[in-house]
Formats: C-alpha cells, structure tokens, sequence
C-alpha cells in the first residue's frame, strides 16, 4: 500500500462520516460521489513490489524486496540497540555495521532530541524508518527525521487513522518518494546481513477497536540474541501472534504500550521469557504507566530498566552474548538463551565510557 492509499482511505472515511452527518429528512438518498467505500476494517491491497501477505500458518516467509540496491556487508560486528530516552513515547535505533534502523521518533517536540542522537552516532541516512503506529507519542517527531535524513526505506502499521500528525507525515514521505511497505505477520526485513528481522504484528485483518493493537512488532534475531519490540500492542495483538504459533521468546524484551497494564498477559511474558525488559517511558505521565502489576510481572523474571529512570539504553550483541549500557554508566554482560538464574556482571566504568561515547560522537 503507498501512503496516497492510505490516505485515500482516510478521506473516504471521512466523507463517509460527513455524507452521514449531513443527510436529513428533505434530502432524497443519494450515491455517495465516490464509488471505493473504504471501512477501516477492509483489508488493504498488497503492492506486489513493496509487501507481500503471509498466510498465517506459514512461519518461513520471503524477505519483501524492500533492499535491492544495498551493499551486504559481511556478516561481522555488533549489533546495538538503542532505546532512546524521549520520555513519554518511543524510540528506538538499531545500528549493525552501517546499517540503520529507526523505530519511531518520540512525541510531537522531541524530533530534534532523536536528530541530535542520531547525528551523535554519526548516522547521515537511515536505510529503515519504521513507524509501529500512528499516536503521536511515536511519530510525531517524524517531521524532523523525514527533513534532516535521506530514508531508504518507511515501514508502516497501514492502519488508517484521522490525525493531522499522520497524514502529515504520509504526504512528505509521498513526496519524497521515498519506498513504503506495511508488512504482514511472518513478512521478514531485509535490514543487515546476518540480521533476522521478522514481523509478527499486524496481522492479516486489522484489530478495528484500538490503534495501538495494530503496532508493527518486531523479532529481531542476531543469532542466538533475539530482541522483541511491542510498540504499544497489547492483550490481543500478544494472544493473536501466539495462536498463529509464532515463537515470542526473546532475551530482551521492549515491553508493550510503555508497561500499561494492557500489554504484557501473564501467557505472553511467559511465553517471552526475557532476560531484560526495557520500558520506554516517561517520569509522572499522564497514565501511571508503567503500572505496578505489569512491573510486578517483569520483575520476577527479568532484569527491568526504564527511561524515566535510566535514561538512554544501549544494548550491544555480538550474536552469542549482549551487554546493556545506560545513561548511568551501569555495565554488565550476561550470556545468551535467558538461563533461569540470571547472572548479571556488573561493572561500573563510568571514565570509560564517558570516553567512548565522546569517541563514538
Ligand atoms: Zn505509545
Ligand atoms: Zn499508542
């Protein structure tokens, strides 16, 4: 689907809305002007060239020819994770040699806090932007990132929904002509040699009664290291994906919708089983996230940071062990395939890495 489709959408809805509101008695019925009646509910079209459907038995699906003119590096080098620390939203950075990935951009304002990190990393271009889904706590720095960043490549949820935010930022990317797909459940993306990126959200249909259900999940897997960022999904976006019996476990865990109590079930962080959880959230917002009972779970089994309290976090996988880094200079390395008891070393090198990151800038 391009972004002047979903679009198309959202204004067929909207007609659909105002021819509903306007008709009165005097009025005989009428065609509506436009023939396409567009539900939220259809089910989109695949461009053949940008995003394929996956039948949801099947686990092992083609990449979606997303890449076709990227250099494959050799397979080599860390993966690193970065959960940047924008308060109360999203946004996360995935670097693997010189490829980029970004994975939402923050709340409305805070565009110029992920330019400036990115342009700290020494990224000039993103080879993947992925918006998970349209609240604004996840693209409404997307302007800045759209402005100051040649983009390779926008991944999107599809899901229509009426903000000036999102269709805003459909028409600068239908502008730019830069490639758009809105991957399924079991599409694979082609990010980075030796880098597995499947979807497991959204599905085949979409969820009709909540944004957030449709977020774009991803597993990402670098080899015995899997990372699962949620979006903001919850109970029935985590229940759908493990009945179409994708496998959910991962050492590390970006905890769903900022560790609301509308995510993470009891089955599905069972299922997960992560080392460490991160929640991507920020100090005294407006809904008490993270939740107490959500934080509970996590606790028992994994190792919890947060942004409102860490700051940044930086997760970095040499494909059999990951080391975490936060804003407070906390080290540790820990092996792979979450062992039951979780052995944590920990190093406070502040001096180190202080200099690092300056050499990194
Ligand atoms: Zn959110
Ligand atoms: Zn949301």
């Amino acid at each position: 689907m391009k972004p002047s489709q979903i679009l198309g959408i959202i204004v067929c809805v909207l007609l659909v809305i105002i021819v509903a509101g306007c008709t009165d008695s005097k009025t005989p019925p009428q065609q509506p002007a436009t023939t396409e009646k567009a539900p939220i509910v259809e089910q989109p079209t695949p461009t053949p060239t940008t995003e394929q459907t996956t039948p949801s038995s099947s686990v092992k699906q083609p990449a979606p020819s997303t890449d076709q003119n990227k250099e494959i590096p050799a397979a080599s080098g860390n993966l690193t994770v970065h959960f940047i620390d924008v308060e109360q939203g999203d946004s996360i950075l995935l670097e693997h040699g010189d490829d980029t990935m970004l994975i939402d951009s923050g709340e409305i304002g805070k565009g110029d806090d992920v330019a400036s990190y990115l342009k700290s990393e020494g990224i000039k271009s993103l080879d993947y932007v992925v918006a998970t889904h349209p609240h604004s706590d996840h693209i409404g720095g997307m302007p800045v990132i759209l402005n100051d960043f040649p983009i390779g490549h926008f991944v999107d949820s599809g899901y229509p929904y009426t903000s000036k935010t999102y269709e805003n930022m459909l028409t600068t990317i239908d502008k730019k002509n830069i490639p758009f797909s809105t991957p399924k459940r079991g599409d694979k993306i082609d990010f980075s040699s030796g880098i597995d990126i499947q979807v497991l959200n959204p599905g085949s249909t979409y969820f009709t009664d909540d944004v957030n259900q449709n977020s774009v999940v991803l597993k990402i897997t670098d080899g015995k290291v899997t990372f699962l960022l949620m979006g903001d999904a919850g109970l029935e976006a985590e229940n759908a994906i493990m009945q179409d019996g994708y496998a959910v476990n991962a050492d590390i865990l970006k905890v769903g919708h900022h560790g609301s109590r509308t995510s993470s079930g009891a089955s599905f962080i069972s299922a997960v089983s992560p080392a460490v959880s991160v929640i991507e959230v920020g100090e005294g917002n407006d809904y008490g996230h993270p939740h107490q009972e959500t934080l509970d779970r996590l606790q028992k089994i994994s190792k919890v940071h947060r942004t409102d309290l860490d700051g940044t976090i930086t997760i970095s996988t040499d494909g059999s062990a990951y080391s975490v880094k936060t804003q407070k200079n906390e080290l540790y390395k820990e092996q792979s395939l979450r062992p039951v008891e979780v052995e944590l070393i920990v190093l406070h090198l502040p001096h180190q890495l202080q200099k690092q990151s300056q050499q990194e800038a």
